[in-house]
């Protein structure tokens, strides 16, 4: 079995399709969603009936959370908040309750699925260095944990003590904690444009991540079109 795991795809159709292209020429069968399937990008009702229809396990990102609601966005950096207000009038009511619905924390064969972190997973924390993952380990049960939030690939291990741990591919170990962020979709932040996902292949226990090319253009004039923040359309050709 093979399980292509994705997440903040931030209503950027052309990365999602092009990711779930890659991951059956890769021989994924299964799929699992990240979380923040809108916010930022022009098509969040295509992406959130994609991954709807197909009925994959899904976790909550605070996107999702916030799209889904009515409550002021004001304390939110303002170029996220725009482009929230705007996703809420693109979805409709029975879309945005669908998006309440979805479930903080999964455990999806013998890994663990959240959005930030296991610690707090309502409170939307990021993970950005091996401090942050010390907390999630303390409630992680499972070997394998993945997340998402912060679009940066990354891989934190514990055995005993707990480190960063830079590579494209890694083999899960019996008796050691990993934590992978599975970078992002529709909005990359490592320096790196291509839409990101890794592929969990269970018979290897090898985590390994993907980067695939997308029509960016296309996802670019989107943004233009709706009259979106022009600096969004930037953002995703720089990988910021
Ligand atoms: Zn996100």
């Amino acid at each position: 079995m093979r399980i292509a795991l994705f997440g903040d795809i931030h209503a950027n159709l052309e990365a999602l399709e092009a990711v779930l292209q890659d991951a059956a020429e890769q021989g994924c069968t299964d799929h699992v969603c990240m979380g923040d399937i809108v916010g930022y990008n022009a098509d969040p009702a295509a992406c959130l009936e994609r991954v709807r229809a197909s009925d994959w396990p899904v976790v909550k990102g605070n996107h999702d959370e916030d799209a889904s609601g009515e409550h002021s966005l004001e304390s939110m950096n303002p170029v996220a908040a725009a482009a929230l207000e705007w996703t809420r009038d693109q979805l409709s009511l029975e879309q945005r309750d669908w998006l309440r619905t979805i479930r903080m924390v999964r455990q999806v064969e013998d890994f663990t699925v959240v959005h930030s972190t296991l610690d707090q997973p309502q409170s939307w924390n990021y993970v950005t260095n091996k401090f942050d993952a010390m907390s999630n380990f303390s409630y992680q049960f499972t070997n394998l944990c993945f997340h998402g939030h912060t679009h940066v690939p990354r891989i934190f291990v514990r055995d005993s003590r707990v480190s960063e741990v830079e590579a494209e591919s890694i083999v899960i170990e019996p008796g050691m904690k990993y934590f992978v962020n599975t970078g992002s979709v529709g909005q990359p932040r490592d320096g790196d444009w291509r839409a990101c996902y890794v592929i969990y292949d269970l018979p290897t226990s090898t985590v390994s991540f993907r980067r695939v090319e997308y029509d960016i253009a296309t996802t670019q004039q989107k943004i233009r079109d709706a009259g979106l923040p022009e600096v969004l359309a930037e953002r995703i050709a720089e990988g910021r």
